[in-house]
């Protein structure tokens, strides 16, 4: 059979929900960051089984299970890995590009690693130019004059782009990027004349980067208002699909999953100013209101969106899709009004202003609830038409909030209101229900039998490899620092495991979730483990240091041992004296952490 093509498999993994998965086979509840319910897999009374929602990994710490979506379907459904995909990819709505296994397919994948590192050069670029050029005190003071200072400003990679027409056309064509592929990233532009030029001139950057830190592409705010448009995007790219994109996810995404929550504005410096003002669970759509794609990717992650939006001026037909895809997901979609002519940027700007948008927050209301109050606000009850007119208006709403308490109190206010049977009201809603096959949920082809898993039992685990999975899933937790250490254990350190683990992190550190292998389970299962691991657990670079000198305690000991049993004398007491050394220093590093 033609192999899946990666990129095909890369669009199922973004796509799948893995908490919907699992939840067809145990119930889950939140816990924190995890989702944890009774394993599927072993007999259990109480729960060892987590799910990481947005990692996409499972884990059981019982009976040692784990692995991403695709590994959990091929289990629970007895399916191969091809067939795990197909099966996911019908669900999920992706349509499976295959490739025959041939040297095309990894041209592309290197054409696509360039071009990504095309973006991240334009970025630094933009970035050290804000920061380093006389032309951009300007830029530097309109963004100091909005209160942003330079600690988010570079965490966010913000930058400026100059007033020439071909800096970024000539600095990648001397770092030996092609026209074609500068063209392709959306950074340069072809002019009627035929000749390229920048397609950002004189623009503050915002580089706007998916959820692993890649930049796709960039917003750019003008600086002089006869400038044309005041924002400029990425225009639509292989790479870049702005309605799938949330600003400032990368950064915002550990909060996101601690808060169980995501705060949506619309703009750059919303984020920005939120971030700098202590609300980190947010991120910008990047226009008046939220789509249906943006609404899918934070599903999984949260149980709620929080819409701090201009929710008058949105679009209609727009929100009422996302509310659609929200409620089939089982999450809320909640609206806080925002004060008339004030964006989020300005109020915490002001003192005491992210008091005042927490506030904001606590009090959002429902979005049909907000919506269905708009309509009926606006309408004159005195007369016969109007008050149809509303009944028309409002019916798409109550139906696309599914059924549920909320919509009968809905309902029953509008019923009201209007001063009509809810008996009516609710026989309108039923008629303008969506129908099947739009965006409700698909059903998902159940293959008939489900096999039984094999049972696997990791047993207790000994100290060291409580040490040596505490330590590496800290080098994950904290990559820069962790890299030595992938570098200084040894297999000599580790459980035949560990090793296996060691070897597979040192090429996966930056990205270990979203490429677990497929055809080892074991080492599978503990990676999923790790990752988990990494993302609850406390990580330091003292906690570190003392793992890894407690393991090299025990590869000497080891060693000691073996040099006695060779009547090695001399080779034990250098050994002897390095231990003593060596415990001296754990010492001292356990009385620093
Ligand atoms: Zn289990």
């Amino acid at each position: 059979m033609a192999l899946i093509s990666n990129d095909s498999l890369e669009q199922v993994k973004q796509a799948v929900d893995i908490v919907e998965v699992v939840s067809a086979h145990t119930d889950l509840r939140r816990q924190g960051a995890r989702w944890v319910g009774l394993c599927p897999f072993h007999e259990e009374r109480t729960p060892s089984f987590s799910v990481d929602a947005q990692e996409k990994l499972y884990h059981c710490f019982g009976c040692g299970v784990g692995g991403d979506t695709i590994k959990f379907v091929e289990e629970k459904e007895g399916l191969g890995f091809a067939d795990a995909v197909e099966l996911l990819a019908d669900r999920y709505g992706v349509e499976l590009a295959r490739e025959k296994e041939d040297p095309k397919a990894e041209a592309r994948r290197a054409q696509r690693r360039r071009l990504e590192e095309l973006l991240a050069r334009g970025a630094a670029f933009y970035s050290s130019y804000l920061w380093d050029s006389e032309e951009a005190s300007k830029p530097r003071d309109y963004l100091a004059g909005r209160g942003l200072g330079e600690e988010v400003l570079r965490a966010f990679g913000v930058g400026y782009a100059p007033s020439a027409w071909d800096q970024l056309l000539l600095r990648g064509q001397r770092a030996g990027f092609k026209i074609e592929e500068l063209r392709a990233v959306g950074l340069v532009q072809r002019g009627r004349g035929g000749g390229e030029y920048d397609r950002f001139r004189e623009r503050i950057m915002f580089p706007i980067r998916d959820r692993r830190g890649r930049v796709l592409g960039f917003g750019g705010r003008a600086m002089r208002s006869d400038q044309g448009a005041k924002y400029v995007n990425t225009a639509e790219t292989d790479f870049f699909h702005k309605s799938q994109m949330l600003y400032g996810i990368d950064v915002a995404k550990a909060e996101i999953a601690k808060a169980g929550r995501a705060v949506v504005v619309e703009g750059y410096t919303d984020v920005l100013a939120l971030h700098q003002a202590g609300v980190e669970e947010v991120v910008g759509v990047m226009g008046t209101s939220i789509t249906d794609e943006q609404v899918a990717a934070l599903s999984g992650m949260v149980e709620e969106v929080v819409l701090a939006l201009d929710a008058d001026v949105a679009g209609q037909e727009a929100m009422l899709r996302a509310q659609r895809v929200a409620a089939g997901r089982k999450m809320r979609l909640l609206v806080a009004a925002m004060p008339a002519g004030e964006d989020p940027a300005e109020m915490v700007a002001a003192e005491g202003g992210a008091e005042r948008f927490r506030e904001l927050l606590a009090g959002a209301v429902e979005l049909a609830a907000f919506q269905v109050g708009l309509v009926l606000d606006g309408t004159d009850t005195g007369s016969p038409a109007e008050r149809d007119r509303a009944l028309v208006e409002v019916a798409p709403v109550l139906a696309g909030m599914g059924e549920s308490v909320s919509r009968d109190d809905l309902v029953r206010r509008v019923a009201e209101r209007l001063d009509l049977e809810p008996a009516m009201v609710m026989g309108r809603v039923v008629a303008s229900q969506p129908t099947a096959g739009g965006t409700s949920q698909a059903q998902a082809p159940r293959p008939a039998a489900s096999a039984a898993p094999r049972r696997r039992s990791t047993g207790e685990l000994t100290s060291r490899e409580r040490r040596e999975r505490a330590l590496l899933a800290m080098c994950i937790a904290l990559p820069k620092e962790g890299r030595p250490y992938l570098d200084r254990l040894s297999d000599e350190h580790l459980s035949a495991s560990g090793a296996r683990a060691l070897a597979w992190l040192r090429d996966h550190l930056d990205d270990p979730a979203s490429d677990l292998p497929h055809d080892d389970d074991e080492l599978a299962g503990l990676i999923a483990e790790l990752v988990m691991l990494s993302r609850n657990e406390p990580a330091s670079p003292d906690a570190m240091e003392l793992n890894f000198l407690l393991l090299e305690q025990r590869r000497i000991e080891a060693e000691i041992a073996a040099a006695g049993e060779r009547d090695d004398y001399e080779r034990r007491a250098a050994l002897s004296r390095e231990r003593a050394t060596l415990v001296e220093r754990i010492a001292r590093t356990e009385r620093v952490g």
